[in-house]
C-alpha cells in the first residue's frame, strides 16, 4: 500500500520544478503578497518556500497532508476564483511521502506558530514555536526513499535551470506578487511586486530585449489584452519565448498560439518564433476547462472571436511602426 502511496506520488511530483510549482501555488491560494523560494542542489537535497499568507491553524496542519478526495473545481468560474490554483488536494500529501518535510506555520491572530515534521508520509512531530505570520515549507532529500524515482533526475545544474525557468514564468504571471528566488545562497530573480510588467522583463530578459518590445492593449467587455511584443529583430529558434497569461494563469491554448505566430508571419523569418508577454482576462463564462489528474486543458468557447482579436492587434501593431 506505501509503495503504490510513493508511486502515485512520483507522478504527481516528477522532479523539483514540480514541488516548487505546487508549493507556490498553495503560497498564492493563501493570499500571499511576497514569496521566497530557496533551493540547493537543483532542489534535490533542499527546497524552502517561505510566505506571508494566511498561515494554516494548528487542527488544520495534519489535514494539509492528507488527500482529500474531491476535486475543489468543477467548471472554468471555480478554477478561475482566486483561491483555486490548487485543484487536486494531494500535493502537499504526495510531496511529504516522497521527502523530509518541515512546515513552519503561523497565523496572523494567533499567538505563536506551529513546526511540524512529516519524513516519508510519517508524521514525526508537531510542536509550538515563535516565528512570524505566514508559512515556510521545506522540503530536504527528494525521493530518498524511492531510489528508482531519483534516478530519473537530471543534474543539479539541469534541474535547477527547470526551476529558473519556471520561477520565470510564475513572476511574469504575477506582477503584483514580490518573489525571491535563490540558488545555492544567491539571489537569481527578483522581483517587486508593484505590477510592473516591463520592469520585470528587463529584469529577466535584459536590457537588449527590453528595449525591442512594443506595448500592446485591447479591451472590451468581455475580452482585455494587455502587454508587450516582440519585434520581429529578436525573433527566436523555439517557442520558450512566446508567453502568454489568461486570467493570471500560464496556460496554453493553441488558438491564442496560432494568432500570435499567424499574425507575425509577414514580418519573420521561416522557423522563427516571437517573443511575447501578453496578460489576456477573459470572462470566465467564455472558458471551458478540462481537468485531467495531471494537467489542465483550456478551451475558448468564442475562439473566432479571441482569434481574431489577437491576430489584428498584434498585426496592427507590427505594421504600425518602421522596423
Ligand atoms: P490543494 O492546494 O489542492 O488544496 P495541497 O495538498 O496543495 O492541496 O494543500 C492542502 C491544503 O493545505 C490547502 O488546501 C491549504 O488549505 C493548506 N496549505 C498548503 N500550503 C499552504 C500555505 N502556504 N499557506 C496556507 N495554507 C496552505
Ligand atoms: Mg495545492
Amino acid at each position: 500500500e506505501n509503495t503504490i502511496n510513493h508511486i502515485a506520488a512520483g507522478e504527481v511530483v516528477e522532479r523539483p520544478k514540480a514541488v516548487v510549482k505546487e508549493l507556490i501555488e498553495n503560497a498564492i491560494d493563501a493570499g500571499a503578497s511576497a514569496i521566497t523560494v530557496e533551493i540547493k542542489e537543483g532542489g534535490i537535497s533542499f527546497i524552502r518556500i517561505t510566505d506571508n499568507g494566511s498561515g494554516i491553524a494548528k487542527e488544520d496542519i495534519p489535514l494539509a497532508f492528507m488527500r482529500h478526495a474531491t476535486s475543489k473545481i468543477k467548471t472554468a468560474e471555480d478554477l478561475f476564483l482566486v483561491n483555486s490554483l490548487g485543484f487536486r488536494g494531494e500535493a502537499l500529501s504526495s510531496i511529504a511521502a516522497v521527502s523530509q518535510v518541515e512546515l513552519i506555520t503561523k497565523q496572523a491572530a494567533s499567538l505563536n506558530g506551529y513546526r511540524y515534521i512529516i519524513e516519508g508520509g510519517e508524521e514525526k512531530s508537531l510542536e509550538e514555536i515563535g516565528c512570524p505570520s505566514g508559512t515556510t515549507i521545506i522540503v530536504r532529500n527528494l525521493f530518498y526513499n524511492t531510489p528508482a524515482r531519483r534516478k530519473f533526475l537530471k543534474s543539479a545544474t539541469t534541474e535547477a535551470g527547470y526551476v529558473n525557468d519556471l520561477m520565470e514564468r510564475l513572476i511574469l504571471s504575477h506582477p503584483g506578487i514580490s518573489f525571491r528566488f535563490i540558488v545555492n545562497n544567491q539571489v537569481r530573480l527578483q522581483s517587486s511586486g508593484n505590477n510592473n510588467v516591463k520592469d520585470i522583463l528587463y529584469h529577466i530578459y535584459g536590457r537588449d530585449i527590453s528595449k525591442e518590445l512594443l506595448p500592446v492593449e485591447f479591451n472590451s467587455p468581455d475580452i482585455t489584452i494587455k502587454g508587450y511584443i516582440g519585434k520581429p529583430t529578436i525573433s527566436r529558434g523555439n517557442r520558450n519565448f512566446e508567453n502568454y497569461f489568461i486570467n493570471g494563469r500560464y496556460i496554453k491554448n493553441h488558438i491564442i498560439t496560432k494568432a500570435i505566430e499567424e499574425a507575425y508571419k509577414p514580418f519573420m523569418m521561416q522557423h522563427k518564433y516571437p517573443f511575447t508577454s501578453l496578460y489576456y482576462e477573459i470572462n470566465p463564462s467564455l472558458l471551458d476547462v478540462n481537468v485531467h489528474p495531471q494537467k489542465m486543458e483550456l478551451k475558448i468557447n468564442n475562439g473566432e472571436q479571441v482569434y481574431q482579436i489577437t491576430y489584428n492587434l498584434i498585426k496592427d501593431s507590427l505594421s504600425k511602426k518602421e522596423l
